[in-house]
């Protein structure tokens, strides 16, 4: 499983052969940025493709002829999808229950190519066309509000231009955290006063209320659920509980 690091394709910008290679990997994979390969995002597996440390078949929404076309860049010999990683299927985009959610914006926090729209306490918005369908915002909902749909347009490809997109606005979002964090450092080593109880307790707090508001407001429209314990019960686990 070793790449051809010499295979002949542009790279921008290195003249390391493998980060090369890593350039022109990175460009075929589709930058959902979704981490089903069992990297954090599209990058760090072509990275690993590129290094000879993955195999080139982890990436289900590449599809079959997205390893096809890496089997032809890196000269490595054609594999099926690996299950492991999931199945190839058509593309889906997020949607948000708008009258069930409650504006505790998790799902912003979570989404790569910042495809959210919405501020605290404020119903949020899913911009279709940005969503690259990578799932990462669904899980985390308290109150499940989110669901995976095909897009309206019905559009169930990935073109190259969304898939460059999507990677622009992966890079920027990360050099805004990058800023963000390096500001709160800087501020913390200047003396500013920092906050007195847990970071995020306020916050936590705010969306522990919100989440049993909403579950009483369901559990009022549905008393028989209520009185079984279901009504509201969301799918995932409270993020906000930290007892576990
Ligand atoms: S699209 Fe998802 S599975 Fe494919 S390389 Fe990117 S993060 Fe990994
Ligand atoms: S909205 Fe959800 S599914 Fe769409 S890109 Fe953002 S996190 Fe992924
Ligand atoms: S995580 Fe769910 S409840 Fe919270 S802002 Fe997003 S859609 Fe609304």
């Amino acid at each position: 499983m070793h790449a051809r690091a010499d295979a002949p394709f542009p790279g921008p910008g290195s003249d390391n052969p493998s980060d090369t290679l890593a350039d022109a990997i990175d460009a075929i994979l589709p930058q959902t940025q979704c981490t089903r390969c069992g990297y954090e995002a599209c990058r760090p597996y072509a990275d690993a493709i590129a290094r000879g440390d993955a195999e080139i078949n982890r990436c289900p929404p590449g599809g079959e002829a997205g390893m096809r076309a890496l089997a032809r860049l890196t000269g490595r010999p054609v594999l099926p999808l690996d299950p492991e990683c999931g199945a190839e299927g058509l593309r889906r985009v997020a949607r948000v229950d708008e009258s069930r959610c409650i504006g505790c914006t998790i799902c912003i926090q979570k989404c790569p190519v910042d495809a959210i729209i919405g501020a605290p306490k404020k119903m949020h918005t899913v911009i279709a066309a940005l969503c690259t369908g990578c799932d990462l915002c669904v899980a985390p909902c308290p109150v499940d509000c989110i669901e995976m749909v095909p897009p309206q347009d019905a559009e169930s490809g990935w073109s190259g231009a969304q898939r460059d997109r999507a990677r622009a606005r992966f890079a920027r979002r990360n050099e805004r955290l990058a800023r963000e964090a390096a500001l709160r450092l800087a501020r913390h080593a200047d003396g500013a006063p920092g906050p007195t109880r847990e970071p995020g307790a306020d916050r936590l707090a705010v969306i522990r209320g919100a989440v049993q508001r909403a579950r009483a407001k369901r559990a009022s429209r549905d008393p028989l659920a209520a009185a079984s314990g279901s009504a509201g019960a969301p799918t995932h686990a409270d993020p906000t509980d930290r007892s576990a």
